[in-house]
């Protein structure tokens, strides 16, 4: 893989970053970048109008075909659009989960009504998507999913709780993993529904988190409808188009998430030098260590993109989620260590600053997308080929 820019790449970073420079301005450069992970609530409205103004200039769902209103752009293009992104300091993203998952997922396994219907409000930013898979008793274990949908003439009617769901109270509509077959157990009977939020019959409780924010959410489905015609993939497939969108959100979508780290990482060897800790031999040994981590994880990560097109979740792809979480987690605690006793304090608005969000939100990213339990199982499974854990009912759970 080339990692210096050829011509035609050249000229795009410089398109970009000009397109950046006269549109982060005004109430978008106030925000200063902020608005990534335990921080999403932060200027949400502005953010929400700049997803729409990044929709009108065509930089969003940049990998996308352009049949679909997409650019087309080569993996090198979307890094480099990643790049100038972070370097402009643009405000975070709320359009993620709709360009990332449910966008490729249409383009796969959607009719054509359904993508001339839901892909142009993703590339506008005008329409704005949750996923509702884990359950109370199905996390990890997904296929013991409980959330049923019956039949009434040309609706879904949808019964059931969804927890952890991110960013649900902003949301329009939701792509939920139901039980459609009652009979079904498991992986069997199960469809991938698409139900508009706002309507009667939905309940969103938002969760207090450790960030003092709510960026996930129970949700409570009692009766909502959705059209007949909003199951992607044939009624009972919902398992395998369910396990796409897991693929694609292990994909590109990272990468943007890895320049967000080398920000951080800048943020904090600033932090270093200005209250002296770059001076410790240790802390010295940290920073080192942890950059070098990064710059592992940013390589390993573009060569694994190279050449994917479409839901390729390889057993591999474990291995780096593994990786970045946990790295993230001990960047956290070196933010922390590196802050010093600063660190141990928040204003009374409990408002948090970079280290510390970074702290506490990254204690959940060894959860979310795939435990480390289960990641690690994945890879000592089906890449080492070791004998598969015994298939224990858990007690209570349900599991
Ligand atoms: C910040 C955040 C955002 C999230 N956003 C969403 C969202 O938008 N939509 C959504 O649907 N879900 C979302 N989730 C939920 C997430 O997918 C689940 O938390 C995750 O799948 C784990 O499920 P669980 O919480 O039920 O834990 P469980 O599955 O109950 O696991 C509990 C513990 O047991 C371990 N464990 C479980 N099974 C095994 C096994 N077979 N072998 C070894 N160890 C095991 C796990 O690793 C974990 O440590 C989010 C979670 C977080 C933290």
């Amino acid at each position: 893989m080339e990692f210096a820019d050829s011509p035609a790449d050249a000229a795009f970073r410089a398109e970009v970053a000009q397109w950046l420079a006269e549109h982060v301005v005004g109430e978008y450069a106030e925000i200063g970048g902020r608005g990534g992970s335990g921080d999403e609530s932060f200027g949400f409205d502005v953010r929400r109008a700049w997803e729409r103004e990044l929709g009108a200039g065509g930089w969003t769902c940049l990998g996308w075909p352009i049949e679909y209103g997409g650019r087309g752009a080569s993996i090198a293009q979307q890094v480099i659009f990643n790049e100038e992104y972070v370097r402009a300091k643009a405000p975070g993203r709320v359009g993620v989960l709709g360009e990332g998952l449910l966008g490729p997922t249409l383009i796969h396994y959607g009719t054509e009504e359904q993508k001339a219907r839901f892909l142009p409000p993703i590339v506008a930013g005008e329409e704005l998507w949750c996923q509702g898979y884990s359950e109370p008793n199905a996390g990890s274990d997904l296929a013991s999913l409980a959330t049923r949908a019956v039949r009434d003439g040309d609706e879904w009617v949808v019964t059931g709780q969804k927890v952890w769901t991110s960013l649900a109270h902003q949301s329009d509509w939701c792509f939920v993993m139901c039980r459609t077959d009652p009979t079904s157990e498991r992986h069997k009977g199960l469809s991938y529904l698409l139900v508009p939020m706002n309507q009667e019959g939905i309940e969103i409780r938002p969760i207090q988190q450790l960030t003092d924010t709510s960026e996930f959410n129970e949700v409570f489905f009692d009766g909502a409808r959705t059209s007949v015609d909003n199951v992607v993939g044939e009624p009972g497939q919902g398992w395998m188009v369910g396990l796409a969108t897991l693929a694609f959100e292990r994909g590109v979508g990272l990468l943007g998430h890895l320049l967000s780290f080398r920000r951080e990482f800048d943020e904090l060897l600033a932090i270093a030098h200005a209250n002296g800790a770059a001076n410790d031999p240790l802390m010295k040994d940290r920073l080192t260590k942890s950059y070098v981590d990064l710059e592992i994880l940013r390589v390993t990560t573009l060569r694994s993109l190279t050449g994917v097109e479409g839901p390729a979740a390889a057993p591999e792809a474990s291995i780096l989620k593994l990786f970045w979480s946990t790295w993230h987690q001990d960047f956290g605690t070196l933010a922390m260590d590196v802050t010093g006793m600063a660190s141990t304090i928040v204003g009374q608005a409990y408002e948090l600053d970079s280290p510390q969000r970074t702290f506490l939100f990254s204690r959940s990213e060894t959860i979310y997308g795939g435990s480390n339990e289960i990641q690690r199982n994945i890879i000592g499974e089906r890449v080492l080929g070791l004998p598969a854990e015994p298939k224990v009912q858990l007690s209570g759970s349900g599991k």
